[in-house]
């Protein structure tokens, strides 16, 4: 059967942001995950002290290394794995990376887009932490190289949202990413998503606690609105030593089966737009502290069951929302 998908010369069904990479930088991009050490304003008492349910921030073990050695420990891995290296992708990771002293998180932006082979940032961080200076900030750094901000939404529903204390509403998701995204579309002028200075990516979750088909569906009808450059769709990953472990281990929260999983995230790709970026299909739990779903470990698996559900059922990234 022929891929009637057109961002793709494999057999994805979806904007793979290798493809993505590909296309923009000429080559498969790896990303160097980094962490300056920001904390969370869910951890450290401006909306809570736990954090979220779910959240082990266990990517701690790289704090005493420098930005540059975190950063070449990463362009090693990528170029032993793939000789074909378009570049790298410096990615602020760890905590909220725009909440803390801006002038030394700028400095860390700066170094970071610098580095040789360095051809875009990553910065993962919360939509209420991008106040004015924030956008300033990204808006500079925009200048220099282009930028990913990745915020992480997970859910659009806010009792969802409180389950899992995420520390903020919809209505407050709504306006950070509408000020950011504003900006963006004004430095990005008509580039296509993806390709201008300054990208904005949106993160979901699915499998939370309470949540079912319809509403993580829900989630996706909402984010394919709001027209981001990337989404990444991630897996619930329970977590030993977190509050979803207590959860799952006293019964009174099941994960999601993988043909479940699978299938609605098939749903949800059929519901987001055709030339949004998929940086993510499943999650990247660390293995080491993975409770559940033991199924996930196998992450090509969780990969090809979708292919295979996508091409069975002639279905692809923007089918249904084409069709409006
Ligand atoms: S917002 Fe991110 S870093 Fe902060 S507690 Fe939640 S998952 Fe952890």
């Amino acid at each position: 059967m022929t891929n009637p998908y057109r961002y793709s010369d494999t057999n994805k069904r979806y904007c793979t942001f290798d493809y993505y990479t590909r296309h923009r930088f000429g080559g498969k991009c790896a990303k160097a995950p980094l962490d300056i050490g920001c904390t969370c304003p869910n951890k450290d008492g401006r909306c809570g002290v736990g954090g979220c349910i779910y959240c082990l921030d266990g990517s701690r073990s790289a704090v005493g290394e420098t930005i540059r050695e975190q950063y070449l420990s990463a362009v090693t891995v990528a170029e032993r794995k793939w000789k074909n290296l378009g570049g790298m992708i410096p990615y602020f990771q760890s905590g909220t990376n725009t909440y803390g002293d801006m002038t030394d998180i700028r400095r860390a932006w700066d170094e970071a887009a610098s580095m040789e082979k360095a051809v875009m940032i990553g910065i993962g961080t919360r939509a209420d932490c991008l106040g004015e200076e924030v956008l300033e900030a990204l808006a500079a750094l925009s200048e220099k190289i282009p930028v990913m901000v990745e915020l992480g939404l997970q859910t659009i529903h806010d009792s969802t949202a409180k389950t899992i204390r995420r520390g903020y509403d919809r209505a407050v998701f709504l306006d950070g990413y509408t000020r950011l995204k504003t900006m963006a579309d004004r430095l990005n002028g008509p580039s296509p998503k993806g390709y201008g200075r300054l990208s904005v990516g949106i993160h979901i979750i699915n499998g939370l606690p309470g949540e079912n088909r319809d509403r993580m569906l829900e989630t996706a009808a909402a984010v394919a609105k709001m027209e981001p450059d990337l989404v990444k769709i991630h897996l619930l990953h329970i977590l030993k030593g977190t509050d979803m472990a207590g959860l799952y281990e006293s019964g009174s929260y099941v994960p999601l089966e993988r043909e479940e999983y699978c299938e609605i995230v098939c749903r949800q790709l059929e519901l987001l737009p055709e030339d949004t970026i998929i940086g993510r299909i499943t999650g990247d739990g660390m293995a080491d502290v993975l409770l559940a779903p033991q199924w996930s470990r196998r992450k090509t698996e969780v990969a090809n069951t979708i292919d295979k559900m996508q091409a069975g059922e002639d279905t692809w990234q923007g089918k249904i929302r084409s069709k409006k």
